[in-house]
């Protein structure tokens, strides 16, 4: 029998993966490689529906009950590891996998708070399906005093679900506006005034000393300069970092993320990298793109089925994510090199969180976000897509149909 085609890791990517190489006819063994106990999920609902009670497990897992079983796509539980030149991934329980050609998708980890009392007990980060399980039990009771460390995606939406509970919520963060790194002072600014109407308290442009520890060990406090803001769980939300642990020691190419081609191609002939931990180059960009989003997972799992099979599928899709905060939900569309730093327009109305944002360089859309409103993320993307020139005085005129400017 022919060695597996195998996928090492159970998130987004890795799920994709497998899915893709069934629907392109791939009827040759397929064995996908779980750290987690879990079969293979997705992490948005993590902080969002699952987190606040209204969505289950159902809306988390990747696939229906029985799929693998179904399809014969093998789970495995442990820890890979690589040893490239036998074409073996060595399980930590001992066992060993050939593989014909392998999928590394493994993610990112989150960047650890490294600080005094940066280990202490309710310092949390969250990016596990475990991880959510536990906050949630912890902040069902609405009575915990919630510090926040960073004003990210994932840090804000925390932030909502912690203050839909009713616990007391501080953001603290090193810049000025929250969520400016990704979509400007201005939009920031503008999610900064939902959660300041939910009650979240913001300590912006802070720097953070230290974590305080009580004697039972648990946090009580994040220590600014001469002042303590009391916490009794303190989440940390500073970002991640790919996890190129397997990648690593097998000798493979790597630079912020396992380097790929656009077919996701490693330097290594027979194994492919997608999903987060992948530095992709892309070829609209013309420059390499390590996307943290969902939407990439998908569109990366895909592909590097398509290259595992053979195929010339590459990975051109314009990024995308979205966010749900309390009732503002968003999904944003476009090259973050290019929108640093373009012309905001803005189609709408920034007071009532309903509009559409434009990034505009060179009178092109370069990223849109919409907010509030809906079924336009295509014409979105076919601006971008089509490089259209753009007046912008009637792209921002919410009575201008937007199909008219494609
Ligand atoms: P992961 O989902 O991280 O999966 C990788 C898996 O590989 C992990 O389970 C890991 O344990 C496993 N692994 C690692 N090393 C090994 C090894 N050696 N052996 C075996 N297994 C291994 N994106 C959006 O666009 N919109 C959102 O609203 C959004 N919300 C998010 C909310 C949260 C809480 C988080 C954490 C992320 C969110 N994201 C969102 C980002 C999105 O979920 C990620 O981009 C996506 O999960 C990436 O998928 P992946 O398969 O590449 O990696």
């Amino acid at each position: 029998m022919s060695s597996p085609f195998v996928i090492v890791g159970g998130g987004l990517a890795g799920a994709t993966a497998a899915e893709e190489l069934r629907t392109r006819g791939h009827d040759g063994p397929i064995e996908l490689i779980a750290a987690e106990e879990f079969r293979p999920y997705q992490r948005p609902p993590l902080s969002k529906e699952y987190l606040t009670g209204s969505g289950g497990l159902d809306d988390v897992f990747a696939h229906p009950d029985g799929w693998e079983a179904e399809h014969d796509v093998t789970l495995r539980t442990g820890v890979a590891a690589l040893r490239i030149g036998d074409h073996v991934v060595a399980l930590s329980d001992g066992s060993e996998v050939p593989f014909a050609k392998l999928l590394i998708a493994t993610g990112a980890q989150p960047r650890p708070l490294d600080l005094p009392g940066g280990d202490a007990r309710e310092v949390r980060t969250f990016r596990t399906l475990d991880d959510a399980d536990a906050l949630r039990g912890a902040l069902q009771g609405g009575d915990r005093r919630v510090v926040l460390l960073g004003s990210g995606w994932i840090g804000m939406e925390l932030a909502a679900a912690a203050r839909g509970y009713g616990n007391d919520v501080t953001v603290v963060a090193r810049g000025r506006v929250p969520l400016a790194a990704a979509i400007g002072d201005e939009l920031g600014l503008m999610y900064r005034r939902a959660h300041e109407e939910h009650g979240v308290v913001f300590r912006m442009d802070q720097d953070v000393a230290a974590i305080e520890v009580g004697d039972d060990g648990a946090a009580t406090g994040v220590r600014l300069g001469d002042e303590v803001v009391p916490a009794d769980l303190v989440l940390v939300g500073h970002g991640v970092e790919p996890d190129t642990t397997l990648a690593v020691t097998a000798g493979l190419d790597l630079d912020h993320g396992i380097l790929v081609d656009e077919r996701l191609q490693t330097s290594s002939p027979d194994i492919v990298a997608a999903g987060d931990v992948a530095n992709a180059f892309h070829p609209v960009l013309r420059q390499r793109l390590r996307s943290e989003h969902w939407a990439n997972a998908i569109a990366g799992g895909k592909v590097a089925a398509s290259t595992m099979l053979g195929g010339d599928a590459v990975l051109d899709a314009i990024p995308y994510l979205y966010s749900d905060q309390y009732d503002v939900g968003m999904e944003y569309s476009g090259y973050p090199p290019l929108a640093d730093g373009a012309e905001l327009v803005i189609r709408g109305d920034l007071a009532t969180r309903e509009l559409v944002a434009f990034w505009v360089r060179d009178d092109r859309v370069v990223a849109g976000m919409n907010v509030n409103v809906w079924d336009v993320n295509e014409q979105v993307q076919r601006l971008i897509r089509d490089r259209v020139v753009v007046d912008r005085a009637r792209l921002a005129d919410p009575s201008v149909d937007l199909a008219s400017l494609t």
